[in-house]
């Protein structure tokens, strides 16, 4: 069972991702293609879209640039696609498939960017805004999240519009611009656009999870995991008011030493540990891979179930997987040391496994404190856990066929819990299949440059993520052959500044 956690403890480190590669997939693109689709995405990280949950820290203006960019670089895409501006600054384009009775497929990635904090500034080996292109790598944030990924999708179809391909089947490109705050503003706009054309949509794909290299131990290949669903979340404020004063005769409960003990009665009494059919997907097709005592686990899981959550609790990252995880984020009482304080408040921070809900989490964290001292309130946004998509559909099958042909060595194409949010959630009243999967080999010391001082992507991670979508595309939108060709030796592009 160890190895499940070596493996899965992976998983966590997902959010966006990177690299790795030592083979190119040009798909017949030229060297002079894939340079200017590096160019396009060196261009689009000038741009600095940061989000910030301060709207007045967002400058809108450089999402229309960007807007106005994407416009002269993808000419073909920009005749021929339909282009909806939502909500000021999100893009919505349309790409009419020649068969109406098709329910379309959507892409999705967003171009805000998380912001660069002012005391990393000096940290970055290159400028986070400068689009520098560099010993094989593209630099800058948004280089991993998700600006490739916006910028991979158009290339894709600016592509393939050269090539004289026409999708049977409806595609839409949808770009929020406030992911990284929730995407309310943004995807969530698009989805009501979209329910009020009253469009049913085939599938959804988006950022997510990705394709982790050399996690299963004797097994080199690297395996491709797809999420196939994603916890939900909500914070939920504690708060215990006294009565003040002075502290030398203090009553014997104060609002600290209550708000404390109801942190620790929460500490000893965390959420249930379980699988969820996702999750049992997932360690099902490992052990099978693996052999031995894991797929004898697996297969009488119901005998040696016990056994197995267990171990998938020992490690953070997979006892992530198996239950809702709470956890005090924020703390506050108190302004001088000999006055009794009056309110002590803290957050807890809750990721809510699916199958369960915001009344199911309020029960169970009110019924642990047991004291009615302590106010809980719900704070903010309430993201309910997504439905589980399943993997008995065609477009699963698209999807496992398109990694299979982009990342030929993989071992094995998996379904698994993403544990985080994307703009995904805001699209699951449009249709049953979402899918959560970036194209890029990951490590996870790569990983974990999302967010990160030094964000950057490998060259040929990106071009291969062109490929990529321009197979997707094909595999869900109706195919017209076109021979995919992997290239071995890497494509030798010049470094590129944007002065
Ligand atoms: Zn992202």
């Amino acid at each position: 069972m160890r190895r499940f956690v070596t493996l899965l403890s992976l998983l966590f480190f997902f959010n966006a991702i990177t690299f790795a590669q030592h083979s190119a997939v040009t798909d017949a693109a030229s060297a002079e293609v894939a340079a200017a689709a590096v160019h396009k995405l060196s261009k689009a990280i000038t741009f600095r879209t940061a989000s910030d949950l301060n709207e007045e820290e967002v400058k809108y203006s450089e999402f229309l640039d960007l807007h106005a960019y994407l416009e002269g670089a993808f000419p073909a895409l920009h005749q021929q696609l339909q282009k909806k501006v939502i909500n000021g600054y999100s893009l919505l384009y349309t790409w009419l498939g020649t068969d109406p009775d098709l329910p379309p497929v959507l892409l999705g990635a967003h171009m805000d960017v998380v912001p660069v904090e002012e005391e990393t500034k000096e940290d970055w080996q290159q400028q986070p805004y400068a689009g520098v292109v560099k010993d094989g790598y593209i630099w800058g944030r948004g280089a991993m999240d998700d600006k490739y990924r916006v910028i991979a999708i158009m290339e894709a179809v600016e592509q393939l519009l050269q090539q004289g391909y026409h999708p049977e089947r409806t595609i839409y490109l949808a770009f929020g611009h406030d992911e990284e705050v929730g995407g309310t503003a943004g995807a969530g706009k698009i989805s009501e656009y979209l329910q009020e054309q009253e469009v049913r949509l085939e599938a959804v794909f988006d950022e997510g999870l990705a394709v982790a290299k050399s996690v299963l131990p004797g097994i080199d290949e690297p395996i491709a995991f797809i999420g196939t669903a994603a916890k939900g979340g909500i914070n939920l404020e504690l708060k215990v008011k006294g009565e003040g004063g002075h502290s030398s005769a203090p009553p014997r409960d104060t609002p600290i030493s209550i708000l404390s003990a109801a942190l620790n009665r929460l500490y000893d009494n965390p959420f249930e540990a379980r699988m969820i059919p996702t999750t049992k997907e997932t360690m099902e097709l490992m052990a099978d891979k693996m052999g031995g005592k894991y797929r004898f686990a697996m297969r009488h899981y119901g005998l040696f179930k016990g056994k197995v959550l267990k171990m998938l609790a020992k490690d953070r990252a997979t006892d992530a997987l198996i239950r809702t995880q709470m956890t005090p984020t924020f703390l506050e009482s108190g302004d001088a040391y000999n006055v009794m304080p009056r309110v002590a408040t803290a957050v807890l921070n809750i990721r809510i496994l699916n199958g369960e809900d915001q009344h199911t989490v309020l029960k169970h964290v009110k019924k642990a404190i047991n004291d009615e001292r302590v106010q809980v309130e719900v704070k903010g946004v309430y993201t309910p856990p997504s439905p589980i998509t399943t993997t008995d559909t065609w477009t699963y099958a698209a999807l496992e066929k398109s990694i299979r042909s982009i990342f030929p060595d993989v071992a094995l194409v998996v379904p698994a819990l993403f544990p985080g949010s994307t703009d995904a959630k805001h699209y699951t009243s449009l249709t049953k299949n979402i899918y959560r999967f970036a194209p890029q080999v990951v490590t996870r010391e790569d990983a974990q440059l999302v967010h990160n001082v030094d964000e950057r992507l490998g060259v040929e991670v990106f071009l291969k993520s062109i490929a990529f979508y321009k197979t997707l595309v094909r595999n869900t939108c109706g195919d017209l052959p076109l021979q995919v060709v992997l290239q071995e030796e890497p494509i030798l592009l010049p470094d590129v500044t944007n002065d």
